[in-house]
């Protein structure tokens, strides 16, 4: 049965997508299962040949994954959405299924590090070069445009600067030139913004992140108009990093909260900014929900609130910022973000590691900014954890 789609998100969230099966479960079922059996040779000739609709084997489909599918679809507002095996599948999946030999990308230089590498490095051995521009100069993604240019792809806000990229504007650019753009929609999910409404053809999920919000399985998804998907189901049917069901009934389940979690991450996360910029030890807060914000108004228009990522500089460099991790009881020394569980995260030292030096500066992430990740522990809490550390600069 399909859900009315005029619902409102928080109705969707717990309702879509869920078919039910001949016993009648209120709660979705989990059909871990690796093939489906056929009545006859007959129907198994038309399930294979396509001719008649059906599951096969699960790497192809699934009624789990369906279920998880439909519902995030329904989410992001999208026609259709295919599951994958986590949020780098996901990408790597949208890339192989709609580029080729001498096509050209253009992506935002704050995309998430893996993105990076495999736009920038694995990729281009197979003939698709990508262009890294500013996230936040819209001229400068017209000039990198090419004639073979196919693709753009952002992530907005940025990790962990939570720069904003004009998704309207960008639309606008690349479809006078008949260019797709995508968009990884990971830090804000559908509860906060909705790309596709905006133009964007596609969204693209790390499931592990909010989606799943409580840590425990990795997945992704590619959500859209049917033609596109249809071309991303085409090479994951084949190429393999589909979504096991039992991730996809966990990430069904997180599907359920996702906005009473968000909305509440959200809130305390504002809150921990605001005091934040007020420490004296603090040198800068990075957080779209504050005025202070360089794009506070496009942030104000583009997302229903700024997120659950507040990055910060101490004042100093490593060592300060390392002191302040160190002296942390509550929160989780962990590059994960997404989780009830608040993390913390030095970026020069972690996640942005392994890039050199200079390529740091140039992507301001400095030697004493931190990043948090804020979950559902109470703010005097997280406060009161951070100005153990901060007091002991
Ligand atoms: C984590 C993350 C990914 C990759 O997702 P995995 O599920 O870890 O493969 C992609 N994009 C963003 C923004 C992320 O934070």
């Amino acid at each position: 049965m399909k859900l009315n789609p005029d619902y409102s998100l928080e109705t969707l969230a717990v309702r879509a997508g869920q078919e039910r099966s001949q016993f009648n479960e209120h709660s979705e079922a989990l059909y871990l299962t690796s093939s489906f059996v056929f009545s006859t040779a007959a129907q198994a000739a038309a399930r294979f040949s396509g001719e008649e609709e059906g599951n096969v084997y699960s790497r192809f489909t699934n009624p789990t994954v369906a279920a998880f599918q439909d519902r995030l679809a329904a989410l992001e507002g999208a026609e259709a959405c295919i599951a994958t095996s986590s949020g780098m599948s996901a990408i790597l999946s949208l890339v192989m299924a709609l580029c080729s030999s001498g096509d050209h990308i253009v992506a935002s230089t704050g995309l998430f590090g893996a993105t990076q590498q495999l736009l920038g490095t694995i990729m281009p051995r197979f003939g698709i070069q990508t262009s890294f521009v500013a996230q936040t100069e819209v001229g400068a993604w017209q000039a990198a445009m090419r004639p073979e240019t196919k693709l753009f792809f952002l992530e907005t806000p940025s990790n962990p600067l939570t720069e904003i990229a004009d998704i309207t504007a960008l639309v606008g650019i690349a479809h006078a030139r008949g260019v797709l753009v995508a968009v990884d929609n990971c830090f804000c999910t559908p509860i906060l913004q909705r790309p596709l409404d905006l133009g964007a053809d596609l969204v693209v999920h790390s499931a592990t992140k909010f989606l799943d919000g409580q840590g425990r399985v990795l997945g992704g998804a590619v959500a859209g108009a049917k033609k596109l998907t249809d071309e991303v189901f085409k090479f994951l049917r084949t190429a393999g990093p589909t979504l096991s069901a039992f991730n996809a009934w966990v990430l069904l389940k997180g599907l359920e909260t996702l906005q009473i979690r968000l909305e509440a991450q959200s809130a305390k996360a504002l809150q921990l900014a605001l005091w934040l910029e007020k420490h004296p030890m603090v040198a800068r807060v990075y957080y779209p929900g504050l005025p202070s914000h360089p794009q506070f108004e496009l942030a104000q228009r583009q997302q229903k609130s700024g997120g659950a990522i507040v990055s910060f500089e101490v004042k100093g460099a490593r060592s300060e910022a390392w002191k302040v991790v160190d002296h942390c009881r509550l929160l989780s020394i962990t590059a994960n973000l997404g989780d009830t569980k608040t993390t913390l995260t030095h970026p020069a030292s972690t996640t942005h590691g392994r890039i050199t030096a200079e390529q740091r500066a140039a992507a301001g992430i400095t030697e004493g900014l931190l990043r948090i990740a804020v979950g559902l522990e109470a703010v005097v809490d997280l406060q009161n954890d951070l100005a153990s550390g901060l007091s002991s600069i």
